[in-house]
């Protein structure tokens, strides 16, 4: 397990996390672990642990947290906050945190490949006719390859 010196540690991290709005308080956190407990990812890859990502939050190891995968592996399913007793918001924390990652670049290759099939289709998987017979066959309309008006609203945004 990797140690941590003195150097490794942000205060200014912990201050830039806690004057956001709405995910101010996770100082709160006694580390009960319901958190980690209840998380469908946890329970398959031991190494991830929303826990042990607010404990390296509270002790400002932003380097840690912004350049490593552990935050990218959370699946956003929003379980742990809201079991949490000390409603600390974990999930949009770890969404935070993917966003500062992402502004520094660094974002897993598989998340930009998304990322860049989103911003040229619309969508992330093109249905192309095998797709729409499928769909057909189940009583479901046929969809367009690409989706233009989300492809427009992402343009906009990026704007
Ligand atoms: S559930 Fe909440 S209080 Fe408990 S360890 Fe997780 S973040 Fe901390
Ligand atoms: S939101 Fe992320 S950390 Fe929380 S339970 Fe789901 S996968 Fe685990």
């Amino acid at each position: 397990m990797r140690t941590f010196s003195l150097r490794d540690l942000d205060s200014d991290f912990i201050q830039e996390i806690e004057s956001s709005d709405f995910i101010g308080r996770f100082r709160g956190c006694y580390t009960c672990g319901t958190c980690t407990g209840g998380c469908p990812v946890h329970r398959v890859n031991k190494d991830y642990d929303p826990l042990r990502i607010m404990r390296m939050l509270i002790l400002g190891l932003r380097e840690e947290l912004l350049k490593g995968e552990m935050i990218w592996l959370c699946s956003d399913c929003y379980t742990c906050q809201e079991n949490c007793p000390m409603d600390v918001k974990i999930t949009d924390i770890i969404n935070h945190l993917k966003n500062l990652a992402t502004h520094e670049d660094n974002t897993p290759l598989g998340v930009s490949t998304q990322e860049k099939l989103l911003m040229d289709q619309g969508k992330i998987y093109i249905i192309d006719e095998f797709d729409n017979k499928k769909r057909a066959k189940v009583g479901l309309p046929s969809l367009p390859e690409m989706a233009e008006e989300a492809k427009k609203l992402l343009k906009q945004r990026q704007q």
